[in-house]
């Protein structure tokens, strides 16, 4: 199988460390400061009978009176128009006012949509996860949720089977 996957969701979360390890090559400026990723970033995984090919987006930014602002949105959200599958990337445990923003910006989102809650290597208890499981669950009942460590590489292999499902 073979399809174009757009990496999404608010600055910092963790998408271009997803990017980066899922594929095992730096390709993508990772920091804790946002807007490291202006543009966006495609990265091909190729593995048997299958390929991937990933978009990596800018996060999407509040404040759209701003060019740069406007700029990294639009490229982040026309990406997640011509893709067969949108990765939604959040934090574990926290949702805030800009994964608001792209909840509304995904709406009307015609192909499958996964959601990946990163950092979960930041928790104690994994049971700390199932609240937040089941908020995401009642708010995308048509997705999937895959719970990851980006950085420590937890649960990718898991993640990239169930994109490769839906390509
Ligand atoms: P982006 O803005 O969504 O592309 O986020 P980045 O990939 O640049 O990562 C933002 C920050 O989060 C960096 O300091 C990363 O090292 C950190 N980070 C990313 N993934 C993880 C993870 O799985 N666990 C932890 N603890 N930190 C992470
Ligand atoms: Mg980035």
């Amino acid at each position: 199988r073979c399809g174009y996957v757009a990496i999404v969701g608010r600055p910092n979360v963790g998408k271009s460390t997803l990017l980066n390890h899922v594929l095992g090559q730096k390709i993508c400026i990772t920091s804790r400061k946002p807007q490291t990723t202006r543009h966006n970033m495609l990265g091909i995984k190729t593995e048997g009978a299958n390929q991937i090919i990933f978009v990596d987006t800018p996060g999407l930014h509040a404040g759209e009176e701003k060019a740069i602002n406007r700029y990294m949105n639009r490229a982040a959200i026309s990406s997640t128009r011509d893709v067969d599958v949108v990765v939604f990337v959040v934090e574990r445990a926290r949702w805030t006012e800009g994964d608001e923003l792209v909840a509304q910006k995904l709406r009307g989102l015609k192909c499958p949509l996964i959601i990946a809650i990163n950092k979960v290597d930041q928790l104690e208890d994994k049971n700390a996860l199932l609240p937040q499981l089941q908020a995401l669950g009642e708010r995308f009942p048509e997705a999937e949720i895959v719970p990851i460590s980006a950085l420590r590489e937890a649960n990718l292999k898991a993640l990239e089977d169930v994109i490769v499902q839906r390509l």
